[in-house]
């Protein structure tokens, strides 16, 4: 049964295989920068990643999935200057460049786990490959790709033909319109592969270089470590749709200037969640995590199913009745699920493998998870055996991954609103206790909230909780 996607770079939907049998699905996709807490928006790209691994192997691939965790060289502004999200984020907190970084790390992984997302084969750190990527910046420089200015080494993007294409770019217009922003570079796509670090500033982050003392810029990371790990040409590039115009088409244009060859064969890109009409993001409204999710008594399961009801290449909206709704569903399925669990046994009637033939079609078309949830609502509405109903459901909830049909460790999270607030309003006695350094009562106060089973951690953005 083929499987397809649609790939940006040819806009249009191809069917996928290995240019070598049995070969690896070699798949990248492009991480978080861990200076803040992950958005819910942010999350939407990731579980539509993992639908996408889920479903390669339910197709009988194998994945070797590579993610990075971008942790320096992050700037505000895709034009290469602002400050760095890095540097910025230690200074919101008082904390270390390393220890904001190893910090929202750990928080994004935990979220990872929460939303039940595969942990990826491999997860590079940027400032573990520093090497990688001035062997990149050398090789781009032999070949006569880039050019020095005062604050750094640019990729030349004129002498790259090919640079428009990917985004559909009208490069001309995009020129004449931002000349006065230009700074020293010879075209506004131009984007810096080193930085050098600011004269008579101490930076928490910087390495020698032949250029000198500084870091690498952010598109260069992703290129270095996606050919360190995976080779010089991927099978599936995946990231948002906000990567299209600038990251993705700079990752193309310098790692095809420094190899020759094709970058990736496939690019898939997941589109934005949505608030209000606008794209979400941590600039406007309310700063939406799962912690935060969780608070409101929700699991972060029911966020999955929520992002599962719509296509990845759709916008989705969010508002809180949707994810109530999808809470309900949730439940209702489990409701149906649960019953059968432990009751698998072989497929084999033919309306059951008709629908499980549905249901593999229906996600191998460019991940089609709406139409993949309603094989699954019909086919427990089917006059079927409970023990080929228990088996479907695992079998798709192999690529759902919403733990239907197994047990569970831990109940659905349901937090009553008195609760929630009684919790906070000890946290905030707590603070004032610690605040004014009497112990002794903010140790009663953690106490008792250990009794009422909340965990309470300490972090540069003040106390988080959680069951
Ligand atoms: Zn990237």
């Amino acid at each position: 049964m083929s499987l397809k996607f649609y790939n940006t770079a040819s806009r249009s939907k191809e069917v996928f295989q290995l240019l070598e049998t049995n070969d690896t699905v070699k798949m990248y996709c492009c991480g978080p920068t861990v200076y803040h807490y992950a958005h819910i928006g942010n999350l939407r790209t990731y579980i539509f990643e993992d639908v996408l691994r889920r479903t390669l192997e339910y197709h009988g691939f194998s994945v070797k999935h590579v993610v990075n965790i971008t942790d320096v060289g992050h700037l505000t502004s895709d034009a290469d200057d602002g400050d760095d999200k890095m540097e910025k984020g230690a200074a919101r907190t008082g904390k270390t460049v390393w220890e904001v970084a190893e910090y929202y790390t750990q928080a994004f992984m935990k979220d990872w786990k929460s939303l039940n997302i595969v942990e990826p084969v491999i997860w590079c750190k940027a400032t573990d490959h520093i090497p990688e990527q001035i062997q990149l910046i050398q090789n781009l420089e032999a070949k006569g790709f880039t050019y020095k200015t005062s604050d750094g080494i640019y990729f030349d993007s004129a002498k790259f033909n090919r640079y428009p294409e990917f985004a559909n770019l009208d490069v001309e217009n995009l020129r004449q319109g931002s000349r006065i922003d230009m700074g020293e570079k010879r075209s506004a796509t131009d984007f810096a592969l080193w930085k050098f670090s600011p004269p008579n500033q101490k930076r928490a982050m910087e390495w020698e270089s032949p250029w000198g003392l500084g870091f690498p810029g952010w598109h260069i990371e992703c290129s270095a470590m996606a050919m360190h790990h995976l080779g010089e040409t991927l099978d599936i590039h995946c990231g948002g749709s906000d990567h299209v115009r600038v990251h993705h088409t700079n990752e193309i244009a310098q790692s095809e200037c420094a190899t020759g060859k094709l970058f990736s064969r496939f690019w898939l890109h997941g589109e934005f969640l949505r608030m209000g009409g606008g794209k979400m993001s941590k600039s406007t409204g309310e700063f939406l995590t799962i912690s935060l999710l969780q608070k409101k008594g929700f699991d972060p399961l029911d966020y999955r199913l929520f992002a599962l009801t719509s296509h990845y290449r759709n916008y989705l909206n969010f508002t809180w009745e949707a994810l109530e709704n999808a809470r309900e569903s949730l439940k209702s399925l489990r409701r149906k699920t649960d019953p059968l669990i432990g009751k698998g046994g072989e497929i084999k009637s033919a309306l059951a493998l008709k629908i499980q033939k549905s249901f593999k079609e229906a996600i191998g078309d460019d991940l089609n998870t709406p139409m993949a949830l309603g094989v699954l609502n019909e086919m427990l509405k089917e006059d079927l055996e409970d023990f080929e109903k228990a088996s479907l459901v695992l079998d798709f909830d192999r690529v759902l991954g919403l733990n239907l049909g197994q047990s569970r460790l831990e109940p659905l999270t349901e937090v009553d609103p008195s609760i929630v607030k009684k919790i906070e309003d000890l946290l905030a006695q707590r603070n004032e206790a610690r605040k004014a350094k009497n112990w002794s009562e903010s140790d009663k106060i953690r106490d008792e909230l250990l009794k009422m089973k909340v965990t309470i951690q300490d972090g540069p953005n003040g106390t988080s909780w959680s069951f």
